[in-house]
């Protein structure tokens, strides 16, 4: 049975996942029958110095904005586009549309670094750097303005594998973040042949890490690996006070989450970046 359930990923059929894989049906067949720009948004948190609470830069996060069903989150719908085929188009949509947004707020005087998340499966698109150094280009925008988040988990596709594409966005001047530390992680040493500018450290290991000694072990060899290879670390998923305390104990200088701010649409990422804004906003 077990080799049947790993073969179909369907695993014990009960009502609650006839009703999973009929929404889910639903969903790739909405998602096919326009173009992205119309259902796929980017909304925007900030990610801040945990000593002062100021922006030092901001992610992208996509959201679908569905006529029936409301806003959706990226784990309902990366797949679904994964599986149909449309990851070059859904990766240079984000690629422009961060690029676009990156415009938009310097002329309004906001400049703030845009990261965006790219799947290995994007760094595949051989014409996918030249359209962004084009796009940049076009725009006028520093390319040291567009961070990559990069995830090793989830795919067959290693880093190793792509380091040399990656390298070439480097070269560029574009930034590079490794995301969700710390989880799927078969070797680290790819951390040593890319020049990665971020270390961002998986929100699993910041819930409850007050009262978790095995979490705070692995944020220490986050800290000494960040130290060591002259990267910055950012810790994920912030959610209280306490947390930001321990973790800037802990020796990380950054950090993301709701305990500063939720991803947001853009108008309103755009008017606290202008106001200057130090989080949490009380
Ligand atoms: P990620 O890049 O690790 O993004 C962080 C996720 O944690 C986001 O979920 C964010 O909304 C959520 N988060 C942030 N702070 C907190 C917090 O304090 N508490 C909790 N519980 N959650 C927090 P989201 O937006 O659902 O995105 C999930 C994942 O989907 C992302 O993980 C990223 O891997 C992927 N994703 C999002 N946008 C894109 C995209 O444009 N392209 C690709 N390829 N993947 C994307
Ligand atoms: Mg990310
Ligand atoms: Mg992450
Ligand atoms: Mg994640």
């Amino acid at each position: 049975y077990e080799a049947k359930q790993a073969r179909t990923g369907w695993g014990l059929f009960n009502v609650r996942d006839t009703e999973i894989n009929r929404q889910r049906l639903r969903l790739r067949a909405d998602l096919s029958e326009a173009l992205l720009e119309q259902k796929i948004h980017l909304y925007y948190q900030p990610k801040v110095m945990l000593h002062t609470g100021k922006i030092i830069g901001v992610e992208a996060l996509a959201r679908w904005h569905h006529p029936t069903d409301g806003v959706l989150y990226p784990g309902s719908f990366i797949d679904i586009i994964e599986q149909s085929g449309r990851v070059q188009e859904f990766g240079r949509y984000v690629v422009r549309t961060a690029i676009m947004q990156l415009a938009e707020w310097q002329r309004q005087g906001a400049f703030t670094p845009i990261a965006i998340n790219l799947s290995p499966y994007n760094l595949l698109d051989l014409g996918l750097l030249n359209f962004t150094l084009q796009l940049l280009d076009d725009f006028n925008v520093s390319p040291d303005m567009l961070e990559i988040e990069l995830v090793e988990s989830s795919t067959s596709i290693n880093i190793e594998q792509i380091s040399y594409r990656i390298n070439k966005f480097k070269e560029a001047g574009i930034k590079l973040a490794i995301d969700d530390f710390g989880t799927g992680m078969s070797s680290l040493s790819y951390i040593s042949n890319l020049n990665v500018d971020l270390i961002k450290i998986d929100r699993s290991f910041i819930d409850g890490v007050d009262k978790d000694p095995k979490k705070q072990a692995i944020i220490f060899t986050a800290v000494t690996l960040a130290q060591s290879f002259d990267t910055k670390l950012l810790a994920e998923g912030i959610e209280t006070k306490a947390q930001a305390d321990l973790l800037m104990q802990m020796g990380c200088r950054y950090g993301q989450g709701y305990y500063y701010a939720k991803p947001m649409q853009a108008k309103q990422m755009k008017n606290i970046l202008l106001t200057k804004a130090v989080l949490p906003i009380k």
